[in-house]
């Protein structure tokens, strides 16, 4: 019977986090979800969040996104899709562009080998910070 009550607390401490992602798409960091969940459950430990994240990506449920020294991130659309990520603001943008498969194949032939599936990144300035941009080189 404990076990049972257990059971359906991280069941449901698990349905909070997944759902706080699927209604983002601001890729938050760990701790935003935490802040979030919280809201619902304000018993949850960060502890908690961390292992549920963990899990929901092993289930590829979630996606993890990690850039450099700068937090990881959470994905809550569990489908291949590229990124635009913002160096100025750290913002993380969904591209609407079609996954180019004919790269795994150029990628195979490359190595000799079987690629299955690939990872695509696009760095560069925001539009809301070019914006800030001109209006600061305005000012100057
Ligand atoms: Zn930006
Ligand atoms: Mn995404």
């Amino acid at each position: 019977m404990v076990k049972a009550k257990g059971f359906v607390r991280k069941t449901k401490q698990r349905g909070a986090i997944l759902r706080v992602l699927r209604n983002t798409d601001t890729h938050p960091t760990a701790d935003w979800v935490y802040q979030e969940v919280r809201k619902e459950m304000p018993h949850v430990s960060l502890g908690t969040i961390y292992r549920n994240l963990k899990t929901l990506v092993e289930m590829g449920e979630v996606q993890e996104l990690c850039y450099g020294s700068s937090y990881t991130r959470f994905d809550g659309n569990p489908h291949r899709h590229y990124h635009f990520v913002c160096n100025e603001c750290g913002k993380i943008e969904d591209l609407e562009l079609d996954c180019i498969d004919e790269l795994n194949k150029v990628v195979a032939r490359e190595v000799s080998g079987r690629v299955y599936d690939h990872r695509l990144e696009f760095y560069g300035t925001c539009a809301e910070c070019m914006a800030e941009e001109s209006v600061s080189s305005q000012d100057a």
